[in-house]
């Protein structure tokens, strides 16, 4: 293991939004101190295993609302990280905020500790659509939040948000990704609705209270998004995300999500978190009072296993192969170079993989491009299927 990167849980909202399967729980505020103590503990525990040439180059406080954590308690999360792990200089550090959370000195406050890196769940700039989202915030705090985070000196900005909605128009749409642009953010994730199983928004559209998608009407907000991002100055260079560059030529891709999408490893800690590390990847203990009352009582397990580690699978050779297809594939430029795939496999893609690269060709789905396998306009259009195929 060389380099590595680091994910962090924050499982706490104020309110659930209709729409999300996240491990996040409302009401449940009053266990933030006790929640980041057992996380300390949990990073001390994986900090004792870490392979001594290991090094983090990027950090995620991923959630839920991380920024429901007081200033107080995130500096005693950076500092067991940086107490722990070696930290490489210039490392990403991320953190995820909900716009309705934050003020001017909160922003400052995070910048002095060291995170370099804001994602802001703007979602829409339109009333309705956030109102049926049932986020807690409107097109305003998102104004808000991203003029003190400039002047807090973020100089790398994320937006979410997400289209596919119910009664959602294309118009809207535009309008959302308009008004977006006009806060010149930095990077921007473009997410089509799922609606997940178990979810408030799910069951009513099953019972008829709120229109299915129509995904005839998405597939042209995301071709419109495409067209419009590229003339905006963004490159593509996921399904799902889209980045400037700086001054100085660099793209503002988010370093820690393509950690994932390398298929390299990571330390997923906190409630529900999932990690790859060692060959294995790891599920922790979903609720919050289960996962404090583990790392309070737990001893040091052999690494990367924790006290609040519930599932350890071993991934095999062919599954990591499977998996670092299906997870390169989705980015649209890179894709997946053979030769990189020789180097870590000691075969070639099409040497691994010849009935499924075969078929997803004549389908028109993959292409090669300069030594690298990667997707077609239609493949970016119909990505499932071709990750389906590695499965
Ligand atoms: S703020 Fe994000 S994590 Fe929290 S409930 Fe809403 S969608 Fe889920």
């Amino acid at each position: 293991m060389d380099v590595l990167s680091l994910y962090l849980h924050i499982p706490f909202c104020r309110h659930r939004c209709a729409y999300c399967d996240f491990n996040t729980y409302a009401g449940m505020e009053n266990l933030i101190a006790d929640y980041v103590t057992a996380l300390i503990a949990e990073l001390g525990c994986a900090a004792a295993g870490l392979p001594p040439n290991a090094r983090v180059h990027t950090l995620f406080l991923g959630g839920g609302t991380p920024s429901l954590l007081p200033l107080s308690e995130v500096s005693r999360l950076l500092s067991a990280v940086r107490d722990g792990f070696p930290l490489t200089s210039g490392a990403e550090i991320t953190l995820e905020a909900n716009p309705g959370t934050l003020s001017r000195e909160y922003l400052r406050g995070l910048r002095s500790l060291g995170v370099n890196r804001l994602s802001l769940g703007m979602q829409s700039a339109s009333p309705e659509d956030l109102r049926i989202l049932e986020r807690g915030h409107d097109f305003f705090d998102v104004v808000q939040a991203v003029k003190w985070a400039r002047q807090a000196g973020f100089g790398n900005l994320n937006l979410d948000l997400i289209f596919g909605l119910p009664y959602q128009s294309l118009a809207s749409w535009q309008r959302t990704l308009e008004l977006a642009l006009d806060l010149r953010p930095d990077h921007l994730s473009l997410y089509h609705l799922t609606l997940e199983h178990g979810t408030p928004m799910n069951s009513w559209v099953q019972r008829g209270l709120l229109p299915a998608a129509d995904s005839d009407l998405a597939a042209e907000m995301y071709e419109w998004a495409m067209a419009r991002l590229e003339k905006a100055g963004f490159e593509q260079y996921e399904i799902s995300n889209w980045a400037r560059r700086s001054a100085d030529g660099r793209l503002l891709a988010c370093q820690h999500n393509l950690q994932y999408w390398h298929n390299l490893p990571y330390l997923g800690l906190g409630a529900g978190a999932h990690g790859f590390a060692a060959g294995c990847r790891t599920v922790n203990v979903r609720g919050p009072q289960a996962y404090i009352n583990r790392c309070r009582n737990g001893a040091a397990r052999p690494f990367p296993r924790t006290p609040a580690t519930v599932h350890l699978t071993p991934i095999d050779r062919a599954t990591e192969m499977a998996e670092t297809m299906m997870m390169g594939l989705r980015l649209v430029q890179e894709g997946v170079p053979d030769r990189a795939f020789r180097q870590r496999f000691g075969v070639s893609i099409e040497a691994a993989f010849p009935q499924e690269i075969h078929e997803l060709r004549t389908q028109g789905l993959v292409e090669w491009s300069q030594g690298r396998l990667r997707l077609t306009a239609r493949g970016k259009m119909f990505g499932n299927r071709v990750f389906m195929r590695f499965v």
